[in-house]
């Protein structure tokens, strides 16, 4: 899973390509022979390696639990979703290259919900290309500027210090990479020898030192930082939580418009993992 869209991220950061598929469908039964659930190599590796499942194939793929798992294992209403065999392909227009895990409901929200929703998270990524994937962020950016409007809190979040000494450096060194000719001499030793106290140089101040200090950072985070998706999440009740991620699952099928969806990804699957015996197998 990628986690590309950091808390940062108000603008559209361009995601990673996957290099190795999303889904590896490994098949889990229980000790009665139910499926229930699907997963990747590494954490059939996990099971077997604790010797809490055996093998049921050479290739490892299809293991069997040697424990009861409390409940009756992943499945419930409006979770066959889980048991199905997945393509790695986009969702979106069936495209195979330049595929990338795509959060249904952007992370940046994501990260602050509880553990209950989080571990139910596979249900709310999904692959899609990168031509997809920037033409629906684009329209997802729009909802985003919706909440920070609706809870008063920036995309960029709140809480940010400003540094009035770097943004003189920076406006310093601009003026001395333009190299203009019209800037008077003793203008542009003035503007040198800040630079020169700054970085406590005696000789010549050379281009790197310049792009050294517009590299600069002009604001920093305070210690009461606070990022938009942590505001919004927090200040939702249980109820507008859920029902804010059926509305990202419903605004991802009204302009996606994806062909290549599982017919049993519905808007209205639980958003919640009740199963203990699930939060096992993460
Ligand atoms: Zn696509």
């Amino acid at each position: 899973m990628s986690s590309s869209e950091e808390s940062t991220s108000a603008h559209n950061v361009p995601m990673p390509s996957r290099q190795s598929p999303l889904y590896e469908n490994c098949s889990v039964y229980s000790p009665r022979g139910a499926l229930m659930f699907r997963c990747s190599r590494k954490k059939v590796e996990w099971y077997l390696h604790r010797k809490l499942a055996i093998s049921l194939n050479e290739a490892r793929t299809v293991i069997q639990l040697t424990f009861e798992p409390k409940g009756n294992g992943r499945v419930g209403e409006g979770e066959e979703y889980y048991l199905e065999d997945r393509e790695n392909i986009c969702v979106g227009c069936g495209g195979q290259v330049r595929l990338t895990a795509h959060h249904i409901v952007p992370f940046q929200y994501r990260k602050f919900m509880p553990l209950e929703i989080k571990s139910h998270a596979s249900h709310d990524i999904v692959l899609l290309c990168n031509r997809c994937h920037d033409a629906y962020e684009n329209k997802a950016l729009g909802v985003k500027k919706q909440y920070a409007k609706k809870y008063d809190i920036p995309l960029e979040g709140r809480g940010y210090i400003p540094h009035p000494q770097h943004r003189r450096l920076h406006a310093a060194a601009k003026a001395l990479l333009l190299k203009d000719h019209e800037i008077p001499a003793w203008r542009l030793e003035e503007l040198e020898s800040q630079i020169r106290e700054f970085f406590g140089i005696d000789g010549s101040v050379d281009d790197e030192v310049l792009k050294q200090a517009l590299e600069l950072p002009l604001l920093s985070r305070s210690d009461d930082f606070e990022e938009h998706g942590q505001v919004v999440v927090r200040r939702m009740s249980e109820s507008e939580l859920e029902e804010f991620i059926r509305m990202w699952r419903r605004h991802f099928l009204e302009h996606v418009k994806p062909q290549f969806l599982s017919e049993m990804w519905r808007v209205e699957d639980p958003v919640r993992n009740r199963d203990a015996a699930y939060l096992w197998s993460r």
